[in-house]
């Protein structure tokens, strides 16, 4: 038996972030803490309803359900209803059951986040380009000015770019198939990972037209936002990358054996949970990265580093 206590928080980005689904300028979330009477684990609900997960109201309620004490049993028999009390839940028992937490350092550098828009230029070019890293990963949204403008600045960030630099380009699901061709045949031949979710979830079928065309790899990442749409898409043979935002996707661990049975090319994401979630989620991706593909956490100058 463990007694939980909750304590919500609420801070605004520094730099509010925009993208295909709209302008997010503020992390509300709830971190919870386990003890046994001995040791403590935390854990983080950073929910993301855009993504599909339960609200933080919906979230809140459930865990005060249980009045501050809940075993083993409850934890593993979340509904999947709600993934992020799901993997918050788990991910706390986790914590509590290696405590103390030393802080994990991360296996794979970072992906850098870049300001949407223009705004991307003006950071490349006023930032010394060792200030990144050797081989520095970036990401920069797409699909939210138009497409012919986003182009162009797509070729002067190409140029832009410090030497050895990898860039990901993510449109949230907002292209058509044609855009999304169009971005394809930009792509090709320059540095760029991979095309993430360029088709919104129900094109599936768009998506796997992209991606067996080979330019560039494509990402799904609204596509397998939760555990039931990762298994749909393994089973269907998906061999393109797979964006997990471990705080969004529910139970740790049948995530893990999701990844055990199909052994699927994963990328670790942040959803600007705090420093809490990300360490849960930096074990996970410990475990379950197999390629050594940076990691989306490199969000901290969009949240405010003095946040985590
Ligand atoms: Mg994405």
């Amino acid at each position: 038996m463990y007694s939980l206590t909750l304590q919500p928080y609420d801070y605004p980005f520094r730099r509010p972030l925009r993208t295909h689904h709209g302008l997010w300028k503020r992390r509300q979330g709830l971190l919870i803490k386990l003890s046994d009477g001995q040791r403590e684990g935390w854990g983080e609900i950073a929910p993301l309803p855009d993504f599909g997960s339960e609200s933080l109201e919906a979230a809140h309620e459930f865990c005060q359900g249980f009045q501050g004490h809940l075993d083993d049993g409850d934890i593993f028999s979340i509904g999947d209803r709600y993934p992020a009390c799901q993997f918050a839940l788990e991910s706390a028992r986790e914590a509590l059951l290696r405590y103390p937490n030393p802080p994990l350092q991360p296996n794979f550098p970072y992906c850098q986040l870049l300001p949407t828009g223009e705004a991307a230029l003006k950071r490349l070019q006023t930032t010394p380009n060792d200030h990144w890293g050797p081989s520095p990963c970036f990401k920069w949204k797409i699909a939210v000015e138009g497409m012919q403008q986003e182009q162009d600045w797509f070729q002067q960030l190409l140029q832009d770019l410090p030497p050895h630099s990898r860039l990901r380009l993510d449109a949230n699901g907002g292209l058509s198939q044609e855009e999304a061709q169009a971005w394809l045949g930009a792509c090709e031949g320059q540095p760029v990972d991979y095309l993430e979710q360029p088709r919104p979830p129900e094109a599936w079928q768009d998506l796997e037209t992209l991606h067996h065309q080979g330019v560039v790899p494509i990402a799904l990442d609204e596509s397998v936002a939760n555990l039931r749409d990762l298994e749909t898409w393994l089973q269907r043979g998906w061999s393109g990358i797979i964006v997990i935002k471990a705080a969004i996707i529910g139970s740790p661990r049948r995530l893990r054996q999701l990844c055990q049975q199909f052994q699927p090319d994963v990328v670790f994401s942040s959803v600007f949970e705090t420093r809490i979630g990300r360490q849960a989620a930096l074990h996970l991706a410990q475990e379950l990265q197999r390629k050594p593909r940076a990691l989306g956490f490199g969000v901290l100058e969009a949240i405010g580093e003095e946040r985590q």
